[in-house]
């Protein structure tokens, strides 16, 4: 049995660990020339409590329950979010901020210690039914199985004819230093002068560090889209975070797609399977990707390995369908208060922080349960 895993993200990491675990051959190909570099990602991952009750049918790969304490650089104990008002709500979650170039490396290594074989620097390509490499190595790579891990612009998922629903959010996130924030928070900031379509966010890193990003949806902005001038707003002139954020130094800049729409209708065909963000696995409520990716990436593993793809999308809808779905819908909702400010800070309002907690997991609160069939794909 050869398996070839397309990206060597969480999910492609994950997987091709799981199937060489397995005792199957593997073919880890990694376009980039340095695994979990340039990273896209704000790196927070919640603590394995909170994953299990946000994914509660998941079987948690153990990577994601037990990462090792050199590649948490912080921990959160609340999540606070402001609304266009200003006024602000805060809950509890236990969160980890993670060092994602470091992570990402460290889940690679794990693939190879599992047999898989590693090729960095070279891109797959899917032409018909067969996978061309072109880079470090060239030519035609047979495979039993194709897992296509290759993030959310994925050629695997195109070959195969899976569609993303809805527009992705468009993101740009700074690493900054010397900034005055809370460490025990991770912050998310909505209105339309700050994140027309999404929101602004600052992670803590430790120390005076933090990622602070802004994701957008292109619908919601009139012409061009300025996403570096959308975030330089955010960090010198909103009334709270500028003051937080007054005296940075911006020391890297990301860049990257959210695919914030759900499953595509196909993520499995023949002998292609699709795996994290390639297959729409983000929470859409927050656009985070990686603990879904990296269950994803275990299932497409084990499936790939006992060759019984069939199963592969009815095993991922066991275990990440309701969350998924519940989180598109409630995103559904939110896209319809966030059309204006004064909308969102009624909502705002109207909730309790417990609430927005439920809300952010992709859970509805009872009395708007029966909004459910209006908004469910
Ligand atoms: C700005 C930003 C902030 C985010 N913050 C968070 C956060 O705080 N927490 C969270 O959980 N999620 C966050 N996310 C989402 C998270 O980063 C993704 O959901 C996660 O990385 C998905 O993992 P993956 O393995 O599916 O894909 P990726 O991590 O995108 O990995 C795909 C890999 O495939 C490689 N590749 C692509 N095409 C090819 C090809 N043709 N051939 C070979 N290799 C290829 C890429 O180089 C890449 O290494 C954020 C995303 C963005 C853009």
């Amino acid at each position: 049995m050869r398996i070839i895993v397309i990206g060597a993200g969480p999910a492609g990491s994950t997987a091709a660990e799981t199937a060489a675990g397995l005792g199957a051959e593997v073919i880890l190909v990694e376009r980039r020339m340095e695994i979990g570099s340039p990273v896209q990602c704000g790196g927070f991952i919640p603590e394995a409590s909170e994953l299990r009750d946000l994914l509660p049918d998941a079987r948690l790969p153990e990577t994601l329950v037990e990462i090792p304490e050199r590649f948490i650089l912080n921990r959160t104990r609340v999540q606070r979010l402001y609304a266009p008002s200003g006024r602000s709500a805060e809950f509890p979650v236990a969160g980890r901020c993670v060092d994602r170039r470091g992570f990402d490396r460290y889940l690679a290594h794990r693939a190879a210690r599992a047999g898989a074989q590693l090729i960095v620097g070279t891109e797959a390509d899917v032409r018909g039914q067969s996978v061309w490499v072109k880079g470090r190595r060239e030519g035609l790579i047979d495979a039993d199985v194709v897992i296509g891990a290759d993030g959310p612009a994925s050629a695997v998922a195109r070959a195969i004819g899976a569609v993303q629903r809805d527009e992705p959010g468009i993101c740009l996130e700074y690493e900054m230093v010397d900034v005055d924030i809370d460490r025990d928070a991770a912050e998310m900031y909505f209105g339309d002068r700050w994140a027309p379509g999404g929101y602004a966010w600052i992670i803590p890193l430790g120390d005076d560090i933090a990622n602070v990003g802004v994701g957008v949806r292109r619908s919601y902005i009139r012409g061009e889209i300025d996403l570096p001038g959308i975030l330089r707003r955010f960090v010198e002139e909103h009334p709270h975070a500028g003051e937080l954020l007054r005296k940075g130094e911006t020391v890297a800049v990301m860049r990257g797609i959210v695919p914030a729409g759900g499953m595509p209708d196909i993520i499995q065909s023949g002998r292609f399977l699709l795996a994290g963000d390639a297959a729409g696995h983000v929470m859409a409520t927050s656009g985070g990707g990686v603990p879904l990716a990296m269950v994803a990436g275990r299932i497409a593993g084990e499936v790939a390995a006992a060759h019984d793809l069939d199963v592969y999308t009815s095993r991922i809808e066991r275990e990440l369908g309701a969350p998924l779905r519940g989180s598109v819908m409630i995103r559904r909702i939110v896209d319809k208060a966030m059309r204006s400010d004064r909308s969102m800070d009624v909502v705002f309002s109207l909730l309790d922080p417990m609430t927005m907690k439920d809300i952010q997991r992709g859970r509805l609160p009872a009395p708007l349960e029966r909004l459910r069939s209006m908004f469910t794909p």
